[in-house]
């Protein structure tokens, strides 16, 4: 079947790394066709940190497919920056229990075969700062499921991705242990100044997160609202954010956007 979907590598201008232009996606199965995305355009620029957020099923996890080309979209083109490499996160830790957490952390270095000093030490300095050094040789069942996402990071960032893709990295956590590790790994992402990009369920999150946030709807989905997000925060606590002034009615803003959706 022809296609009118093209994928571009090239420089891009102005320090966007990747750009989807109209984008149309569907699922076909014997049960029919499924419309899925209708014309989602948006670049991101290098350092930024965008959260996705949307209605159950609206096609959050396929865009972020088509965003590291793992799926091709129907109509549309996608223009990503030369040599820029993409690492996924996902929902579950998917840790393989045969592995200690070093040689979890370090598969990927191990299947490209790059396992040199250089990202070894930098694999042993990940593991340092996220506290799981004294874990290193233990098994994935030995850790609480804060030190597995932690670890599954590590993994994703042990490849020097420029982009990171996050599938709900935080759901398999409970309140608590959610709260802290997702203030942690965004202090990472921006003290390493990665791009990301983040689907969350959780608006506080996505708020606390992110440099923008982009609002989808229903299916066949379109993009309600990209929205940009400046905190003036309070203190550098972990909750400092909630209690920044504009943080409620940016809240009650995607809130109102997404119970029209319902
Ligand atoms: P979200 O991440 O927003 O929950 P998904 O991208 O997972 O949404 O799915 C979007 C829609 O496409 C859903 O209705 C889902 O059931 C359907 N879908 C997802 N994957 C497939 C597939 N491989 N084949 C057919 N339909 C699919």
């Amino acid at each position: 079947m022809e296609t009118a979907y093209s994928d571009l590598k090239t420089t891009v201008k102005d320090n966007t790394i990747l750009q989807l232009h109209n984008i149309c996606f569907s699922y076909h199965s014997l049960l029919g066709e499924t419309d899925v995305l209708h014309n989602i355009s948006f670049s991101v620029k290098e350092g930024e940190f965008i959260a996705i957020v949307g209605p159950s099923g609206c096609g959050k996890s396929t865009l972020l497919n088509i965003l590291c080309g793992l799926i091709k979209a129907k109509e549309g083109h996608r223009i990503i920056s030369d040599n820029i490499s993409i690492g996924y996160m996902l929902q579950h830790d998917h840790l393989f229990e045969w592995r200690t957490i070093y040689e979890n952390v370090t598969l990927g270095l191990e299947i490209q075969g790059k396992m040199d000093k250089e990202n070894t030490d930098y694999v042993l300095s990940l593991l340092e700062s996220y506290g799981l050094i004294d874990f290193k040789d233990k098994k994935p069942s030995e850790l609480s499921g804060g030190m597995k996402q932690r670890a599954a990071l590590i993994r994703t960032l042990a490849l020097h991705p420029q982009i990171l893709l996050l599938d709900e990295p935080f759901s398999a956590l409970d309140y608590q242990t959610r709260l802290m590790v997702s203030s942690d790994i965004g202090s990472l992402i921006r003290h390493t100044n990665k791009t990301a990009i983040l689907v969350t369920h959780n608006l506080s999150e996505a708020i606390s997160l992110a440099d923008r946030v982009l609002v989808l709807s229903k299916r066949p989905s379109e993009i309600r609202k990209d929205m940009n997000i400046h905190l003036t925060l309070p203190d550098d606590s972990l909750l400092a954010y909630r209690r920044a002034p504009e943080f409620q009615d940016y809240f009650n803003e995607i809130w109102e956007l997404l119970i029209d959706e319902k």
